[in-house]
């Protein structure tokens, strides 16, 4: 078995971690105890990548839960999966990181960090043949973005050759009120470019308009927010926990969707859409899902992909659906817009299918882009970033805990280089089809000769 070891740091950190053990529990048929109660073997068969096996025929999630302050976890203790967590895995602090990447990351964050590590360790040595590590974290607060970078820059360096995927949620003033999100969010980046072999990213301020404008909710709530989120981690997580041939591992995965070591930035997306666990979906056909999945509105990230270029994609389609559908619909979105996919990898649109759908439903999609266009989002936190900075607008926040003004100066040149790379790869090919042209045209002539 190829074991994942889940962290889930900071307030977002646990509150999308914990839905997403909800969630996947539910998929695998296991109750609130972490019993099997379920009626299809293909649950069972891949249970060991996210859960271990208790004596007593429990599964536990492989999940370590850490915060700074007791809050989120006292919460999560108390609701209805409290019981379902191993009670050592629950490190948490007391003093909080006020929003602040460098207590975070440097003074409260660095006190827990050995404590985190041991219980990593721990899960690891349980482990008979690790993949990797993932992690659920926001970027725009204190601990999830301080404290969460460090955890994912610690496990790189003990276990360099295992996958680091995370799932981070990127900031929105729509959202949220904090001032100094963006300076957090810009220093995480920093990290996750250098330490992170997957990162999907969940923009806050796609979430709040698809709730708004898709789902016609006035007022969106965390919880609302949530459950889009848990919808595409359980749709991304699909091919890691059921069976199937493409992508079935966290490495394989990345195999197929970064074709760059540093653009490993993810799009994601999933169709139908929803803000309620409860509520009824509407069935689609194939057509629709994969229409609506490739859809900018369908998309996580406030990020238009018409506006760059696909290098990879992966689609995955849960359900009784007919594969044979499912190409020919692929086969007419590349085809209708080829332009918008780069030639110079071929074949670079990967589908997998699952017969288990989500809860609820018969059939849904997830999408998984690396598109060029997610520069908007750097983008976005960069001119935030850059506003305040240029006047060292609250920057005192952060000496005062010993960070070094010049590490913003780096973590802004390097998100600056991140949105120069994606320039350049999404330009390359006019570029690229000249210089060709030029060999040919040249071939050509020495043939003639
Ligand atoms: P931390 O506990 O110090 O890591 O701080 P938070 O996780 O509260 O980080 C604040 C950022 O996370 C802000 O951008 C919030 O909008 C966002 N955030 C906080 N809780 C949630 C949540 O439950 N869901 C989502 N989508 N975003 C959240």
């Amino acid at each position: 078995m190829r074991e994942i070891v889940h962290l889930q740091t900071g307030q977002c950190g646990n509150q999308i971690g914990t839905m997403f053990w909800e969630t996947i529990s539910k998929e695998h048929g296991l109750n609130a105890d972490g019993q099997y109660a379920g009626d299809n073997d293909i649950q069972l068969s891949r249970l060991d990548v996210y859960f271990n096996e208790a004596s007593n025929n429990k599964y536990v999630p492989r999940s370590v839960l850490i915060d700074l302050e007791c809050g989120t976890m006292d919460a999560i203790k108390s609701g209805p999966l409290g019981k379902l967590f191993r009670p050592d895995n629950y490190i948490f602090g007391q003093n909080g990181a006020g929003n602040n990447w460098a207590k975070g990351h440097y003074t409260e964050g660095a006190e827990l960090v050995d404590q985190v590590l041991d219980v990593v360790r721990k899960e690891v040595e349980n482990c008979d043949s690790l993949q990797g590590f993932q992690i659920t974290h926001s970027l725009g607060g204190g601990t999830g973005s301080g404290l969460g970078t460090l955890l994912v820059s610690k496990i790189r360096e003990e276990y360099p050759d295992r996958m680091m995927a995370t799932f981070s949620v990127l900031p929105s003033p729509k959202v949220s009120d904090t001032i100094v999100e963006p300076y957090n969010a810009t220093l995480s980046v920093h990290q996750l470019v250098e330490n992170s072999d997957q990162t999907f990213c969940i923009d806050n301020q796609a979430l709040y308009d698809i709730c708004q404008n898709t789902l016609k909710l006035s007022a969106p709530t965390y919880s609302h927010l949530n459950n889009l989120v848990t919808t595409v981690m359980s749709g991304v997580t699909t091919c890691l926990r059921f069976p199937g041939q493409l992508n079935a591992d966290l490495r394989k995965m990345a195999v197929n969707l970064v074709p760059f070591p540093r653009l490993h930035f993810f799009m994601i997306g999933s169709a139908p859409l929803s803000a309620s666990a409860s509520s009824s979906f509407r069935n689609l056909t194939v057509a629709e899902l994969t229409q609506q999945m490739f859809d900018s509105r369908n998309m996580m990230a406030a990020c238009d992909p018409r506006h760059g270029r696909y290098l990879a994609v992966t689609a995955i389609y849960r359900g009784k659906i007919s594969q044979r559908e499912v190409e020919d619909q692929m086969v007419q979105v590349q085809s209708k817009n080829s332009s918008y996919f780069v030639e110079w990898i071929p074949n670079n649109v990967k589908t997998a299918m699952c017969d288990i759908p989500p809860a609820g439903l018969a059939m849904s999609s997830t999408f998984v882009g690396n598109s060029t266009a997610i520069q908007e989002l750097f983008k976005r936190i960069n001119e935030q970033f850059s506003s305040m900075f240029r006047r060292k607008a609250f920057l005192h926040w952060y000496t005062d805990e010993g960070m070094d003004e010049m590490e913003f100066t780096e973590a802004e040149s390097n998100m600056n280089d991140l949105v120069s790379e994606y320039q350049q790869y999404q330009d390359a090919t006019a570029e690229e089809e000249e210089m060709y042209e030029g060999e040919y045209e040249h071939e050509g002539m020495e043939h003639e000769e």
